[in-house]
């Protein structure tokens, strides 16, 4: 079942990071502080359009394959007093900016639907107050499908929410037990069914191969579970076990995840069934529906990557609110503190969060272009004399037929999509400077 390139795949597989930023977050350092980013956002000029995102680091019980930071709560207390912090954030960086219009929002955790109808309708009070959203703006948040309900889901569209991406990951039992999240079909049925009742149609399911007591056949299930709810988009995202940066992945039984040999089959498994399904792959792990935006925009070359994974967003400015959020500016990267009480210490000073950062080289920015267009596109353009080391490197992915190289006009093999990850790392020079950094693998 596997194919030559499958194979190749595992005998390159290797540490990499998931190129969701160029440079990578471990390369953010103490050089950005609140004062630079005080002048990036009073830099912006007025008729940039802004993404901005808006992070809820709270969840009632945790998975244990959790890579995102979040802390486990059972009171509201913290939570409503988190939310207070986070509106005079927001009040404190649109004072700042001059640019106003919005295109893209996106509430993400931890579990923002954690959040009661109330304390959400308050938080897009002020996000109206202080923003242009415009009228065709994707306004997006992430559904745990066992904290959400009626009224939320109701207070959602009332708020103008339009996607909805639910956090399935499996629906295997085992799995779900080896994971700590338990979920029936059931519940995300329900879920689904009253999205669509108040009118939020697109609807992204949040798969995971690589988990514990994960089998082919489990897989192929969760995946026709999946289809029957007829989402708009399906995201099959890779498990990364790092418990050297996660500790409590250290609660999962490595004796039950997959072999690499395994996941490769899992990744072709789900895919065979989603492209029967008539979803499309599109970059690493996204499958999306015919008929939904973000085929458009990788067939226009217009498809983006950023800290959520693969998006249509447009604006080049993409602003984070709340503790460890990370923004991204014409001039680089700023990341708040992760620390719940030195972020509302910081706000209550009113001073800007952030602790850290990287700002944005020329060379840099030459070789985002490429990554970026690798990851997001499967193809780029480079400059052969410049970058004539990498090119070398490249070639030993051609002769696997995993990447075809004709005057610098590089595209990789779509039954391998694995390889663009390989493809950016040649051309991430941090990575070369720092290679003893851990990230998570590539199968
Ligand atoms: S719900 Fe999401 S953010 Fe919360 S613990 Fe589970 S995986 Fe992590």
């Amino acid at each position: 079942m596997l194919s030559k390139q499958d194979l190749a795949i595992l005998r390159h597989d290797r540490q990499i990071p998931r190129y969701t930023s160029y440079p990578t977050a471990p390369h953010f350092n103490s050089s950005i502080n609140s004062e630079i980013y005080t002048s990036w956002l009073k830099s912006l000029p007025a008729d940039e359009t802004l993404s901005l995102y808006f992070h809820i680091p709270f969840c009632r019980q945790l998975c244990w394959y959790c890579g995102c930071f979040t802390k486990i709560t059972r009171h509201y207390a913290p939570i409503e007093d988190y939310a207070n912090i986070l509106a005079r954030e927001i009040r404190l960086v649109s004072d700042l900016l001059k640019a106003r219009k919005v295109c893209h929002l996106h509430f993400g955790g931890g579990s923002p639907t954690i959040l009661l109808p109330e304390t959400f309708r308050h938080l897009m009070q002020i996000i109206r107050a202080k923003f242009e959203i415009e009228k065709d703006a994707e306004i997006a948040i992430e559904i745990d499908p066992r904290n959400v309900s009626e009224e939320k889901i109701s207070c959602y569209a009332k708020e103008g929410i339009n996607r909805a991406s639910i956090g399935v990951q499996d629906f295997n039992h085992e799995t779900q037990l080896a994971i700590n999240r338990k979920q029936s079909f059931e519940l995300v049925y329900d879920c689904v069914k009253l999205l669509r009742k108040y009118g939020i149609e697109q609807i992204n399911l949040d798969l995971i191969y690589g988990l514990p007591k994960q089998t082919f056949t489990t897989i192929k299930k969760s995946v026709n579970y999946s289809l029957l709810l007829d989402p708009s988009r399906i995201s099959l995202f890779s498990y990364a076990h790092v418990p050297w940066i996660k500790r409590h992945m250290r609660l999962i039984d490595k004796n039950d995840l997959p072999s690499n040999l395994e996941k490769i089959t899992m990744f072709k498994t789900a895919t065979q069934e989603l492209q029967n399904g008539n979803y499309l792959l599109i970059g690493l792990d996204h499958f999306v529906r015919k008929d939904d935006e973000m085929l458009l925009a990788f067939q226009n070359k217009k498809l983006k990557r950023n800290f959520q994974g693969y998006t249509t967003d447009k604006a080049s400015s993409l602003i984070g609110f709340g503790a460890s959020s990370i923004s991204f500016l014409p001039f680089g990267y700023v990341q708040n503190t992760s620390g719940i009480s030195e972020y509302r210490a910081d706000i209550l000073n009113k001073k800007l969060p952030a602790i850290k950062g990287i700002a944005i080289s020329d060379e840099d920015k030459i070789r985002k272009r490429i990554i970026d267009e690798i990851m997001c596109c499967g193809e780029t353009k480079i400059d052969q004399n410049k970058f004539s080391n990498e090119l070398q490197k490249i070639k030993k992915l051609e002769i696997d037929e995993l990447v075809e190289v004709r005057a610098g006009h590089i595209k990789i093999n779509p039954q391998a999509p694995q390889t663009s990850r390989i493809i950016a790392s040649f051309f991430d020079e941090y990575l070369r400077n720092n290679s003893a950094m851990r990230h998570s693998k590539i199968v």
